[in-house]
């Protein structure tokens, strides 16, 4: 069973670790931001299915001391920031009712209709389902078994919401839980997210896991990162306002993204590949999305105008695409604080494949 509760956003992972005094979690907070997303919700159905939990939780409190319904509270929030929809929100309210208390899925069916019940149903037989329970223990043969289980993806989806709420608010479990879950999370659920292109929910799965699994290797990284975790950001969008205003005067709908390299990953290259700090260069990294083939290559020779390029750093996957079909330029850059960062320039078309085409690939295989 989960445990404790806060109501920070997916992106504002490193603080939610951080910060480990869990705040309250209103079903008014979540009402807020079904508003603010600016997407037609079913506010009936969604205020029913609060008050249908609410009840059946009512005498059910998390190990922090707070009610229970705080907890599907906050999956129901993590659900609205992945733009899901009304069914699914409705769903995340409800989906530990089946299993902890007396309401089944048929009087869910009788009040709120088959689609929002067989979601329910649909991530109440995955929470059945537990690791340490499967006999092969594979995680590989565990991840396909959930996947074939969950044949609406918004089953997984809810079930992977579900997973960070209690990851994030683990610390109140014993250690030994914590261990499980967290092995669980990295072997099992964040590659299920990363295959379904979530990579907020597997990058915050993978950091929280990680926490858990090894707190001093973990702390060392985060101490070793020189800028604090808001820097970070400030960092990145200060490159981004950079390139962008000398790319988009010559090159039309130029879109920019930014990322910091997740904790996990930096531990990756770290212990497991034995680099040093200063041999990661990808900590920081730009992504540029043009029109054209043409465009990005004119936007490389910019960048290579602009900072200064590291030696052997380039790599044209246009030209020669990964295995798995991956095309885009990759370039690191030093930033004029002496910082390096990746570039990666593709186009639409190579981003589609990138972010999504495994996803999709298993979202119609079925
Ligand atoms: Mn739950």
């Amino acid at each position: 069973m989960p445990e404790e509760v806060k109501n920070n956003a997916a992106e504002q992972a490193a603080q939610a670790q951080k910060q480990p005094v869990p705040m309250p979690t209103t079903y008014e907070a979540l009402r807020h931001d079904l508003i603010a997303s600016g997407r037609a919700y079913d506010f009936d159905m969604i205020d029913r299915a609060y008050q249908l939990a609410s009840a059946a939780h009512a005498t059910q409190f998390r190990r922090s001391g707070e009610p229970y319904i705080c907890h599907p509270i906050s999956v129901a929030q993590l659900l609205v920031e992945l733009g899901m929809d009304s069914e699914s929100v409705a769903a995340a309210l409800m989906h530990d009712v089946a299993e902890d208390t007396p309401v089944t899925i048929d009087e869910i069916r009788q009040k709120f209709g088959s689609e929002v019940a067989l979601l329910v149903d649909g991530v109440t037989k995955l929470t059945q389902i537990k690791f340490s329970n499967v006999e092969d223990r594979k995680a590989e043969n565990l991840r396909k078994m959930l996947l074939a289980m969950s044949q609406d993806v918004r089953v997984m989806i809810i079930k992977l919401c579900d997973r960070l709420h209690n990851m994030r608010t683990g610390d109140a479990w014993p250690e030994q839980k914590r261990r499980d879950k967290a092995l669980e999370t990295m072997e099992v659920y964040a590659p299920i997210a990363h295959r379904l292109g979530i990579r907020a929910l597997k990058e915050e799965m993978e950091d929280i896991s990680l926490r858990y699994l090894d707190p001093i290797g973990y702390h060392e990284i985060e101490s070793a990162l020189a800028m604090k975790s808001g820097e970070r950001e400030e960092f990145i969008n200060k490159i981004k306002k950079q390139i962008y205003d000398r790319v988009s005067s010559v090159i039309p709908n130029v879109h920019l993204e930014g990322r910091v390299k997740s904790i996990n990953g930096i531990y990756r290259k770290v212990f497991v590949q034995g680099k040093s700090m200063e041999e990661i260069y990808d900590i920081y990294a730009v992504r540029v999305i043009v029109d054209s083939l043409n465009d990005c290559y004119n936007v490389l020779g910019m960048i290579h105008d602009m900072y200064r390029p590291i030696p052997n750093r380039f790599k044209d996957y246009i030209s020669t695409p990964k295995p798995n079909l991956y095309q885009s330029l990759h370039t690191t850059v030093l930033g004029k604080e002496g910082v390096p960062f990746e570039v990666q320039i593709r186009t639409w078309e190579m981003h589609h494949t990138a972010e999504y085409g495994i996803a999709a690939h298993w979202k119609y295989k079925q």
